[in-house]
């Protein structure tokens, strides 16, 4: 989530780091709420996300005048996902790159189609309303940012596209968000995450999040480890002086603590709610170990703390296998 928009935020000037076979242009705002734009060198120069604030596209045009190209030469650009930190620039994408058109995955475009619908389970799950409707503002404020001079390609079923001189792989990996993709540069063996990264603090809150976040992980660790030398993160990871590239037996090997990670706590939370009906932020407390409210104080304020999204979605997934209930405003094991 970026909330650019507001007035009172201090910008500090973006970086710009050459990685080789791709740049990696810093946002300028903080890595928890902006997220870095990817510009892949080929003969046509892919990027991957289009970032928010209109600097990133003085970085994009100082990038391509160091490889001796110009504004024309551009003519896609992938949508990791929708989320506005990652996309609210398509808005002025014809005005910065005249030639680029946009691709995304399948449902993360249908999801702008109806921005009304949020899928959250069955039924209601949220004890406070402001946070089903600020769900739905999120996607409406997606849908504000769809151009209609812009041609939006969409993928599924994980193809694999020869772009001159590259050959880039769309792995589908929804969780994160449900239409989220990964990009794996088979040419240069590098994987580009997007925000599918190990320990993320958020998941949107839907009925098959927990699911399919599962799934995503596995698919990446079902990759041929010798097809992947580095992996990319398009939040620098805060943890480690804000990091976005690894090589890949480092980041899969987290990648594996995380599955279990998330194995252990659907297994923690039924005997947590054994006999002890508890409310959302109470079960996040002894789930989470870190401060959960401390992550983003926007985040806060509009939605609510991103790690208790996990709390929430774990709880939808336990109460399909029958595992847990809601009574009230509390849950407990069924
Ligand atoms: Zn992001």
């Amino acid at each position: 989530m970026s909330y650019r928009f507001f007035p009172f935020r201090r910008v500090k000037r973006p970086t710009i780091s050459d990685e080789g076979s791709f740049f990696i242009l810093r946002p300028s705002g903080s890595y928890k709420t902006n997220c870095a734009t990817m510009l892949i060198r080929g003969d046509s120069p892919i990027l991957y996300d289009v970032g928010s604030g209109k600097e990133v596209f003085h970085s994009i045009r100082s990038v391509l005048a160091s490889m001796k190209k110009d504004k024309n030469d551009i003519k896609y650009a992938i949508l990791s996902h929708f989320h506005p930190d990652h996309h609210t620039n398509i808005r002025s994408l014809k005005k910065f790159l005249p030639n680029a058109n946009m691709i995304c995955h399948k449902k993360a475009f249908n999801t702008l189609l109806q921005p009304f619908k949020y899928n959250t389970g069955r039924e209601k799950i949220f004890e406070r309303r402001s946070i089903k409707y600020s769900m739905i503002s999120w996607n409406f404020y997606n849908r504000i940012f769809i151009s209609k001079k812009i041609k939006y390609y969409t993928v599924e079923n994980d193809p694999l596209f020869k772009f001159g001189n590259l050959r880039l792989k769309f792995i589908h990996t929804p969780g994160h968000n449900a239409g989220h993709l990964c990009l794996h540069d088979l040419s240069n063996k590098i994987l580009f995450l997007g925000d599918l990264v190990p320990f993320t603090p958020w998941i949107d809150v839907y009925s098959e999040a927990v699911d399919d976040m599962i799934y995503s992980i596995k698919k990446l660790l079902d990759i041929n480890p010798k097809q992947i030398k580095h992996s990319v993160r398009s939040h620098g990871n805060l943890s480690d002086n804000a990091k976005e590239v690894y090589e890949w037996s480092e980041e899969r090997e987290r990648f594996e603590r995380y599955l279990d990670l998330i194995y252990d706590s659907l297994e923690k939370l039924p005997k947590i709610l054994k006999n002890r009906p508890l409310k959302i932020n109470e079960i996040a407390s002894r789930i989470l170990l870190n401060e959960y409210n401390s992550y983003n104080k926007y985040m806060n304020v509009f939605f609510f703390p991103p790690n208790v999204s996990w709390i929430y979605s774990y709880l939808l997934k336990l109460r399909e296998e029958g595992k847990v209930e809601k009574k009230k405003n509390k849950w407990v094991s069924s």
